[in-house]
């Protein structure tokens, strides 16, 4: 499996697109090409290269800057099945959760619902004999979480300490957007741990984070991945997993 990160709108949204190429066959899905005019030209020329065979748009929820760019995309490349959540623009196919599909010959890929910041956000568990991706979305960034637009704090404490929890630790983690430097500055007001601290390093020395993580990572550095934790949950005044989570959120959108 190669994944390649398509940046967009940085130094605003700090977006990101992916393209994921089942490397025997050169089938390839776009997911959230939310803007087309800095993602199509990449896959143009790769096309006209001869290096990918694209076979679908992929969506991880309906917000402009992640499933706005389809119809346009559509316009671009021709037909193409749209795959994502219920209400993302020109959606063809919304798999159930926990519902498998293939791309190409190797790589695996498994939906998993993880409504909250929207009800129709799905995370796309991806594998390819030992290597192992999620794409996540505005679901779980690098050291944070997505504002709770259409859940609530039980939801979101689902998908993260449930659902994606229980992915492999050594899973990769491509989020939505690059929000790592000021997710740790968050983290770090909340606990001063070392991973925490190490990740701060990481990120004051690199612009992009996607990819370099893993679920495992995020259960150290993430403080909305450790209710569970005594000093977090002294820091947030709750105890119970579901409050720690929602204090989380409220101190963060307060920042
Ligand atoms: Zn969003």
């Amino acid at each position: 499996m190669h994944v390649q990160s398509i940046p967009m709108w940085t130094g605003k949204g700090n977006n990101y697109a992916y393209l994921v190429t089942d490397e025997p066959t050169k089938e390839s899905v776009i997911i959230d090409p939310a803007n087309p005019p800095e993602v199509a030209p990449e896959l143009d020329a790769q096309i006209k290269a001869g290096k990918i065979k694209l076979s679908a748009i992929v969506n991880t929820h309906h917000h402009w800057d992640h499933a706005g760019g389809n119809d346009e995309m559509l316009k671009h490349f021709g037909k193409l099945p749209v795959i994502g959540g219920k209400n993302c623009q020109s959606v063809t196919q919304t798999p159930a959760h926990g519902e498998t599909f293939k791309i190409g010959e190797r790589i695996s890929v498994k939906a998993l619902h993880t409504p909250c910041h929207t009800q129709d956000s799905i995370c796309y568990y991806m594998q390819d004999g030992d290597e192992k991706v999620v794409f996540t979305g505005d679901t779980l960034f690098i050291a944070g979480c997505g504002r709770f637009f259409e859940g609530n704090a039980q939801e979101m404490h689902k998908a993260l300490n449930e659902t994606l929890a229980s992915l492999p630790d050594d899973t990769k983690v491509y989020p939505g957007h690059e929000y790592t430097k000021s997710n740790v500055k968050f983290c770090l007001a909340v606990s001063q741990s070392e991973p925490i601290k190490k990740l701060e390093a990481y990120a004051n020395q690199h612009q992009q984070t996607q990819g370099k993580f893993t679920i495992g990572d995020e259960k150290l550095h993430n403080v909305f991945m450790r209710v569970n934790d005594p000093e977090i949950q002294k820091k947030t005044g709750k105890t119970d997993p579901v409050e720690v989570m929602a204090a989380l959120r409220e101190m963060k959108n307060a920042m």
